[in-house]
């Protein structure tokens, strides 16, 4: 079976790795010229990094991630702080596989590699699909040079604006939250010694929260942040905005944020859009996957690992039905369509906890802090996400056939 995948993100090249390590002929078109990741750091829990282990990529990631110690929660004015949750040596206790913090690129570049490897012409640079048609025999691919290009089966991983997706289905109809988000990327030496301490911090505010963890082995601090504001909605990763808008959009603010801001050299913004879940990802010989068919709200920091899990899964569907294309998609969905969907429902549930109106006032924000992220709710709220196995759920009726691809 030849595959052809739309979009060389981190979705589209976990899938394209998986099916390699398969033995199928795989084609990624990016539209890029080069292949790099825009910027910012992406967090990478348990049930993801299981998947880049069982990829073979544990040496590359392990060397350019970051391993946070914990998850803490600050208090927008006074900064006071609340452990969330231990991490470090207990996610690999509890869930069997580290929590990372990686740069994008350095995620990106570790899959192309392993891809490289086994072919290394497989990743086509330059190739920005435009449309997409299929018949009973497979799938052509239209590109914006003029040039074509034929498969059996395709895969559209080209993320939020995808176009796959609008062939597919038709436009999707987003509703803007209200929310801009903030990203930079600060070379830790820039940073007072205190910052450099591997915890991953969640600040909560009325109307705003702010995140920063770090990057590299430590040498970078990824610092991300919301804000409640109705007058920006451009939904792209490349627009830059300035550290005087942004430091203004924090007014009121502890001092440390204040100090991460200042220390940016050019803070990117971005408009939080919503969308509701999808019920079918799948045409005929198409197929979906990450943000292509459930962009999320980053308020649970799983919209890069659900990429990876569909990536996966996916590969492992279509080698266990590797006659059947129909069967492995329809596997695909059925493992995959539920948790996504919770996960786009848990993240827009998290907005109202991280920004509520009771975190204005310090003694009312503490009674709230400590009754919201009581130690057995956020059990519940993240537990179900980190024991995901992407390795070992079901993929075929064949149940013989379910491990296959899974190392
Ligand atoms: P993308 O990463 O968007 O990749 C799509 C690829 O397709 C791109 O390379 C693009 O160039 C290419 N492409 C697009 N159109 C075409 C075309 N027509 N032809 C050819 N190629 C095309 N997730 C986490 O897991 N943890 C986090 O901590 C986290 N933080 C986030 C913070 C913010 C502020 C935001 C907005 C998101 C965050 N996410 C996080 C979400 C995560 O970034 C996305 O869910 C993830 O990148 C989706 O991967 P993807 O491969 O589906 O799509």
């Amino acid at each position: 079976m030849k595959i052809a995948i739309v979009g060389g993100g981190i979705g589209g090249l976990t899938a394209a790795l998986g099916l390699l390590r398969q033995g199928f002929a795989v084609e990624v078109y990016e539209q890029a010229p080069v292949l790099r990741e825009v910027g910012a750091g992406v967090q990478v829990s348990a049930n993801g990094t299981r998947i880049l282990f069982a990829l073979g990529l544990e040496k590359e990631i392990m060397d350019v991630a970051s391993e946070p110690g914990g998850k803490q929660i600050r208090l927008w004015n006074t900064g006071r702080t609340w452990k969330l949750f231990d991490l470090g040596p207990l996610s690999v206790a509890q869930y069997g596989f580290p929590y990372i913090t990686i740069h994008r690129n350095d995620l990106h570049q570790a899959l192309a590699a392993g891809i490289r490897r086994i072919a290394p012409d497989a990743i086509r640079l330059g190739r920005q699909c435009t449309g997409i048609d299929q018949d009973a025999r497979g799938v052509t691919l239209r590109f914006a040079d003029g040039s074509s290009a034929r498969s059996d089966v395709a895969i559209g991983a080209d993320g939020v604006h995808s176009v796959v997706r609008t062939a597919l289905f038709g436009a999707d109809d987003p509703t803007f939250t209200g929310i801009v988000a903030w990203r930079g990327v600060i070379p830790i030496d820039r940073l007072p010694e205190r910052f450099r301490r591997p915890v991953g911090t969640n600040w909560i505010g009325p109307g705003g929260h702010v995140i920063h963890y770090l990057l590299r082995r430590g040498e970078l601090m990824n610092y991300v942040s919301v804000v409640e504001r109705a007058n920006w909605q451009v939904e792209s990763w490349s627009v830059a905005g300035t550290v005087e808008e942004c430091l203004a959009d924090y007014e009121g603010w502890h001092e440390d944020v204040h100090t991460l801001i200042k220390a940016i050299d050019t803070p990117y913004k971005w408009a939080l859009m919503l969308r509701q879940p999808m019920k079918q990802w799948t045409q005929g010989r198409v197929t979906l996957l990450g943000d292509a068919c459930h962009p999320t709200l980053p308020f649970l920091a799983q919209g890069a690992v659900m990429a990876i899990e569909d990536g996966f899964v996916l590969s492992r569907a279509l080698a266990a039905n590797a006659d059947d294309h129909a069967a492995a998609f329809r596997h695909y969905e059925a493992a995959r369509n539920d948790r996504t969907s919770r996960i786009v429902k848990g993240a827009e549930a998290n907005l109202g906890r991280f920004h509520n109106p009771a975190l204005s006032d310090a003694a009312q924000a503490e009674a709230y802090v400590d009754a919201e992220w009581e130690e057995s709710k956020i059990r519940q709220r993240y537990e179900w996400l980190f024991t995901y196995d992407a390795t070992t759920v079901p993929v075929s009726d064949d149940r013989s056939m379910d491990l296959v691809g899974a190392q």
